[in-house]
C-alpha cells in the first residue's frame, strides 16, 4: 500500500492504562506550543470534567457507525468497549500546513497509522513493572477490583505490541519519561527531512533541497 506523507510531524503514543500516558502528553503539550493534539471521537460518555469538543468529541453509537461507513475514520478502533477514532479532518489540515500533530491512542490505532503514514513516529509508554502498573491503578480509586484484574489483562496483550514501536519509555520516574518523550520530539525534528520542511528557507539559501 502506498503510504501518504505530511510536511508535519506525526507522534503517535500509546501505553497501558495506568502506565501515565495522559499525565506525560499533558505535561508535554503545555510545554511544547508548536505540537497540536488530534481529538478523537468516542462513543463513551464523558467523564468528570471532561468537556465535548475539548478532550473528545463524544458522539453516539449511530453516529459513530456512520462516520465508519463513511470513511471519516484514519483509523478507529474497539477499546474497553467503546468505540474511538481519529477523524481525517482532526489532523489533514494541521499535517498538511506542516504543523505537528500527536495523537493519543491505543496500539491497534497507532499500528493502523503507521500504515498509512510509514514517517509517523510512534512511542509506546511502559510502566517499570507489573506491580507497579498494579499499584498505580489501585491507588487511583476509582476502579473496582475486577475492573483493575480486567486492565491489568488488557495491558499484558498491550504491552506486548511494543516490539512493533519505534521507542519506549519506561515511566518511573515521571520527570525522567517528560525528558525522554521531548527528546523523541526535538530528535525527530532534526531528521533531515523534517528539517528540510522546517528550514525551507536556509536549505535554499545553502544550495540544499
Ligand atoms: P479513555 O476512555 O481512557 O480516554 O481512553 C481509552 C483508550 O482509548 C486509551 O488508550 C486512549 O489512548 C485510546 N484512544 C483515545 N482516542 C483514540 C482514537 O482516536 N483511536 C484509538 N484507536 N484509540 C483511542
Amino acid at each position: 500500500m502506498n503510504t501518504l506523507s505530511t510536511p508535519g510531524s506525526l507522534f503517535v503514543v500509546a501505553a497501558p492504562s495506568g502506565a501515565g500516558k495522559s499525565s506525560l502528553v499533558k505535561q508535554l503539550l503545555a510545554q511544547d506550543g508548536q505540537l497540536h493534539l488530534s481529538i478523537s471521537h468516542t462513543t463513551r460518555a464523558p467523564r468528570g470534567q471532561e468537556v465535548d469538543g475539548r478532550e473528545y468529541h463524544f458522539v453516539d453509537t449511530p453516529t459513530f457507525e456512520r462516520m465508519v461507513a463513511q470513511g471519516a475514520f484514519i483509523e478507529w478502533a474497539q477499546v474497553h468497549g467503546n468505540g474511538y477514532g481519529t477523524s481525517r479532518a482532526a489532523i489533514a489540515a494541521r499535517l498538511g500546513a506542516g504543523e505537528d500533530v500527536l495523537l493519543e491512542i491505543d496500539f491497534q490505532g497507532a499500528l493502523q497509522i503507521k500504515r498509512i503514514f510509514a514517517h509517523a513516529v510512534l512511542v509506546f509508554i511502559l510502566p517499570p513493572s507489573w506491580a507497579e502498573l498494579q499499584r498505580r491503578l489501585t491507588g487511583r480509586g476509582e476502579d473496582a477490583p475486577a475492573v483493575i484484574a480486567q486492565r491489568m489483562a488488557n495491558a499484558r496483550q498491550e504491552v506486548a505490541q511494543a516490539p512493533r514501536f519505534d521507542y519506549v519509555i519506561i515511566n518511573g520516574s515521571f520527570e525522567d519519561a517528560l525528558a525522554d518523550l521531548q527528546t523523541i520530539v526535538r530528535a525527530q525534528r532534526l531528521t533531515y527531512a523534517a528539517q528540510a520542511r522546517r528550514q525551507a528557507a536556509t536549505f535554499a539559501a545553502l544550495d540544499l533541497n
